[in-house]
């Protein structure tokens, strides 16, 4: 089950985080995984992780942002099957202290970024006879997270570009879904909490463990998993869904 064998995947930010995870999992279950990152050395550190496991692996430094490169990039590959789109940034505020370059930046990042991927793998996809194509969104796109106006905006457009995907390429035999984790313990996690709670890092950690039902944050492994469900043979009846991982946050916190 879950053989990824003679599959090509790409994951936007493989370089860290869930996206590292990804590739670890995706590689494991033998895809040649592409590693894209704005972060050189990291996507490299993953490439080398997969290769020194046996698996097969190449990295790509882009910046999700940039259309131009993006394609460049793209028209390189020969063939591709599974896209997991998880290069993402945070943002605290709400609709009245966001400022508009916030705003846009965290759009360019979190919505445009996505849509370039999505742009330039498509076409792809649809000549390497379909695929399956994983965004990571978050719960912050479903319960609307205080503090978090730009963010939530930009993970609930993820979810409206999936189910978009999912109906216009249904024919092409490609597959879009969504998943929306609740907390991961991440390097995107840790940053947060040391750019905007600096010196109450461990009393925030404790504090946005326990909003999790379970008690505790996830783990990128356990996010890597259902995105290797998801894009497997194994999960083929399903397109345009959206999965919560978030230890019971949004339907056991009311
Ligand atoms: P992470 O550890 O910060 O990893 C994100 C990776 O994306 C980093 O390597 C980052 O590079 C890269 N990246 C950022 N901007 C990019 C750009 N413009 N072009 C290319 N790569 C870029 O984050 P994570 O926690 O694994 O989060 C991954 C995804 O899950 C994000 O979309 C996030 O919104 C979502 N998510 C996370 C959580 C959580 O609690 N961790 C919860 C819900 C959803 P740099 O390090 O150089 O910036």
């Amino acid at each position: 089950m879950f053989q990824l064998n003679n599959k090509v995947a790409l994951v936007t930010g493989g370089g860290s985080g869930i996206g590292k995870e990804v590739c670890n999992v995706l590689a494991k279950q033998g895809a040649e995984v592409i590693v894209l990152d704005l972060n050189t050395e990291a996507a490299q550190a993953t490439t080398n992780e997969i290769i020194s496991n046996n698996g097969k692996s190449s990295s790509i430094q882009v910046d999700v942002t940039n259309q131009q490169k993006v394609l460049e990039v793209f028209s390189k590959i020969p063939a591709l099957h599974i896209l997991v789109n998880c290069a993402g940034i945070s943002h605290i505020g709400n609709a009245i202290n966001t400022t508009e370059t916030d705003f846009d930046q965290i759009f360019k990042v979190n919505v445009k970024g996505v849509y370039n991927c999505l742009h330039a793998a498509l076409p792809l996809m649809k000549s390497s006879g379909g695929g399956s194509i994983i965004n990571i969104s978050s719960i912050a796109a479903k319960v609307g997270l205080s503090d978090r106006f730009a963010y939530s905006m930009s993970k609930g457009a993820v979810h409206a570009m999936t189910m978009s995907v999912a109906k216009d390429f249904i024919k092409d035999k490609i597959r879009c879904n969504s998943i929306s984790p609740g907390r991961v313990h991440t390097p995107f996690v840790d940053g947060f909490l040391k750019k905007n709670f600096p010196g109450q890092e461990a009393e925030m950690f404790d504090k946005l463990s326990k909003t999790q039902p379970i008690g505790r944050m996830g783990l990128p492994i356990e996010v890597a998993h259902q995105v290797l469900y998801l894009c497997s043979e194994e999960a083929s009846f399903i397109t345009g869904s959206d999965f919560s991982i978030d230890g019971g946050f949004v339907t056991l916190n009311s």
